[in-house]
C-alpha cells in the first residue's frame, strides 16, 4: 500500500512508536498505464488529466486526501503534552484570577472611596440642616423688626423662670412697657418711621436690661415686657425708671414737635408659690401700666 494508506492502518491497529530508521529501499509514487500502443485511452486520459488539472478539480482531490494527515504521537510525547496543558491551563487560570482579583479589589477601593465621599457629604449635609435649624429656632424666638425676643419667647420663658423662681423661692418681677400716643406718631411721621422709633427704643430697653438672668421682649405691637430674676418691685423700679429716662433722652419728636416720645411703664414682683399662675404677674404688671397711662404717662408705677 501507499504511505498515506500504510500511516493510516498502523495508526488504527495502534502499533506504537513507529519510527523510519533508515531511508525507504524503494520509491514509488503513483502512475497510469495503459496498453502499449494504445495512444487513443492515453489521451483520452491526458485530456481528462488535463482538464480536471485545469479546472481544479485535481487540486481539490489532493487537498481531500492530503486534510486527513495522520499525525502520530508517542507515550511519552503524550505525556509531555498533557503536563504542558496542564501547566498552561493553571497558568491561564492564575492568571484570569489575578486579573479579577485585581480587578475587585481595584473596585471596592473605589466603592469604598465612593462610599466615604458620600458619608463625607452627608455629614456635611446634616451638619448644615443642623445649623440652618438651630438659626431658625433661633430666628423664631426673635421679633423680625426689632430683633430682640419676640412674645414666643417671652412666653417659654416665663413659663420656666416661674419654675425655678417657684422651687428657690425667689422674687421674678415684670415690667410692662407701652409707648405714649404712638398712634398719633404714626400719623403725623408715618407707619415707617414708626418702626424706625421702635427698633430704637427696643436698642435702649435691650442695653438697660442686658444681664444674665433679665429677658427683654416685645411683647405686641408697641408694647414691651422685661423679666428680671431674683428681683424685688423696688429694685425692678429701679430700672424702669432708667428705661423711661433713657427713652426720654432720644428725644425723638412727637405731634409735630410738640412733645416727645416716652413710655408708660408698670412694675410689678413676686416670689411664686404652687397654685400661682404667670399670668397673676402679667396682670399686675399690666394694671400698674393702666394706671400709669391715666395718671399722666411718661412713668413708672409700681403695683403694690
Ligand atoms: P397710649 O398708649 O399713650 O394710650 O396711646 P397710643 O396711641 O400709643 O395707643 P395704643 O397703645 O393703643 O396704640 C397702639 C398704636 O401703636 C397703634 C399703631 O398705630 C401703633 N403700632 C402698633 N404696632 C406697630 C408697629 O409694628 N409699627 C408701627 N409703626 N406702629 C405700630
Ligand atoms: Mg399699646
Ligand atoms: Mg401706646
Amino acid at each position: 500500500m501507499d504511505r498515506w494508506i500504510g500511516e493510516y492502518e498502523l495508526a488504527n491497529s495502534k502499533v506504537p512508536d513507529i519510527k523510519i530508521v533508515v531511508p525507504p529501499i524503494e520509491t514509488h509514487y503513483s502512475a497510469i498505464a495503459v496498453r502499449k500502443g494504445d495512444t487513443e485511452t492515453l489521451a483520452l486520459i491526458n485530456s481528462g488529466l488535463k482538464a480536471i488539472t485545469e479546472d481544479g478539480t485535481f487540486d481539490r482531490i489532493m487537498e481531500q486526501w492530503q486534510g486527513k494527515q495522520v499525525i502520530y504521537l508517542t507515550k511519552d510525547y503524550l505525556q509531555f503534552f498533557y503536563l504542558q496543558f496542564a501547566v498552561f491551563f493553571l497558568v491561564f487560570v492564575a492568571l484570569i484570577s489575578i486579573y479579577f482579583v485585581r480587578k475587585y479589589r481595584n473596585l471596592n477601593k473605589k466603592l469604598e472611596l465612593i462610599v466615604k465621599e458620600r458619608t463625607e457629604e452627608l455629614r456635611r449635609t446634616n451638619e448644615m440642616l443642623k445649623s440652618a435649624n438651630l438659626k431658625l429656632g433661633r430666628m423664631s424666638m426673635l421679633d423680625g423688626l426689632t430683633s430682640i425676643e419676640n412674645r414666643r419667647a417671652f412666653d417659654a420663658a416665663i413659663k420656666q423662670v416661674w419654675e425655678s423662681s417657684t422651687k428657690e423661692e425667689k422674687p421674678l418681677a415684670l415690667i410692662m412697657i407701652d409707648i405714649d400716643y404712638f398712634k398719633i406718631f404714626n400719623d403725623t411721621y408715618g407707619h415707617l418711621s414708626g418702626d424706625q422709633t421702635l427698633k430704637r427704643i427696643a436698642e435702649v430697653i435691650q442695653k438697660v436690661v442686658n444681664k444674665p438672668g433679665n429677658l427683654a421682649a416685645r411683647y405686641g405691637g408697641e408694647e414691651f415686657a422685661v423679666m428680671l430674676l431674683d428681683t424685688v418691685a423696688e429694685e425692678a423700679a429701679v430700672v424702669a425708671e432708667e428705661i423711661r429716662r433713657r427713652i426720654e433722652e432720644l428725644g425723638i419728636e412727637n405731634m409735630e414737635g410738640k412733645s416727645i416720645i416716652t413710655v408708660s411703664l408698670g412694675v410689678a414682683s413676686v416670689v411664686p408659690v404652687r397654685g400661682m399662675e404667670p399670668d397673676e404677674l402679667i396682670e399686675a404688671a399690666d394694671k400698674a401700666l393702666y394706671k400709669a397711662k391715666e395718671s399722666g404717662r411718661n412713668r413708672v408705677v409700681v403695683w403694690e
